[in-house]
């Protein structure tokens, strides 16, 4: 029998859980990746498939959830996690969020494992206070669209706080800001696949509302390293991780022209309901308690992304 650390990873296929199994692996686990494949990929956890260490299993984690063996650590990451994604699927969100949740913890307290639960920036809704501390109780429209996402979030903070304090599991929760990096999917909806993939096509950039609003992006490779950390501290209350440099979504759209060397002109659409005004983390408690804070900036962590999209629409990697 294997003497080495297990790990099972939620939404394993998808764009963050993907980046987790891979550092993982590295880090010398052994890796179960379970995903449904609604908005994951096989093309994201290909490339491990030759791997020992490494197990898929496809199976909807609002089911009953069965791991052979040994199971020390789960990072809970299935869910849609876009805005167009969970407004698709809408029930599918809530389930994952609530009822996958609920599945997972309790897989936890059978094996004695650890749990780490993905949550977002998306709690605080839109937040009145500026920047986002984790003290921060949110402005969420329950009934909105949105709402799906985020209730479903927050639902999952307060069980998975519950299961700590009532059978004492170990649990961490992060709230992630927005990241990006290569596997996301060009077509999820995001701004910045968006704003990239129109910038390449020569389409015009879709920025919706006035563009004033603000978002903090932050690089996957930064985002895992956070994760990393926060699973192997002994703090069970939620912590933000995320890049604090913050720009509007029009000085966004400019980068991006910029960066693409694109002449595609800007356009202007309506902005979607409960679309957060600002957004940004405070890191403190993450700099305090992981000594962690992002290493890679935007220009860096966009050139590498842009390569990612390149090669997906192109077929070819482009220098
Ligand atoms: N957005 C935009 N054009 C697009 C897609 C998104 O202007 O084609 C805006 C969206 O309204 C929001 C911001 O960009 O204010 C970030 O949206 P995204 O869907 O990436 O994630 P969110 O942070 O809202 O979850």
């Amino acid at each position: 029998m294997s003497t080495k650390l297990k790990v099972l990873i939620t939404g394993g296929a998808g764009f963050l859980g993907s980046h987790l199994c891979d550092r993982f692996l590295k880090e010398g686990y052994d890796v179960v990746a379970m995903d449904n494949l609604i908005t994951g990929s096989v093309k994201n956890i290909q490339h491990l498939f030759g791997n020992d260490s490494f197990t898929f299993v496809k199976h909807d984690v609002t089911n009953y959830n069965h791991v052979e063996g040994r199971l020390d650590y789960i990072l809970h990451f299935a869910s849609p996690a876009s805005p167009i994604d969970y407004l698709k699927l809408p029930i599918q969100t809530l389930k994952v969020g609530a009822l996958g949740t609920h599945k997972i913890l309790g897989l936890a307290k059978d094996k004695g494992a650890r749990v780490l639960i993905a949550s977002t920036s998306e709690v605080y809704g839109d937040p009145l206070e500026h920047p986002q501390q984790e003290s921060y109780w949110g402005n969420v429209n329950p009934i909105g669209y949105r709402g799906v996402y985020d209730e479903a979030k927050r639902f999952q903070e307060a069980i998975t706080m519950a299961y700590h304090r009532y059978h004492g599991l170990e649990t961490r929760i992060v709230r992630i800001f927005n990241t990006y990096g290569p596997r996301m999917r060009l077509d999820d909806g995001r701004v910045l696949p968006a704003f990239m993939g129109q910038a390449l096509r020569g389409e015009s950039l879709t920025v919706f509302g006035e563009g004033d609003q603000t978002r903090s992006f932050c690089y996957v490779d930064d985002l895992v390293e956070g994760i990393y950390r926060l699973l192997h501290s002994d703090y069970a209350e939620p912590v933000n991780i995320g890049n604090p440099s913050e720009l509007t979504i029009l000085q966004f759209a400019k980068e991006v022209l910029e960066l693409t060397g694109s002449k595609s002109e800007i356009i202007y659409k309506e902005l979607p309901e409960d679309d957060p005004k600002i957004r940004r983390p405070d890191i403190s408690k993450a700099k305090e308690l992981l000594g962690w804070e992002p290493q890679v900036d935007r220009k860096e962590g966009l050139k590498r992304t842009l390569e990612y999209f390149k090669e997906e629409i192109y077929g070819v990697q482009q220098v």
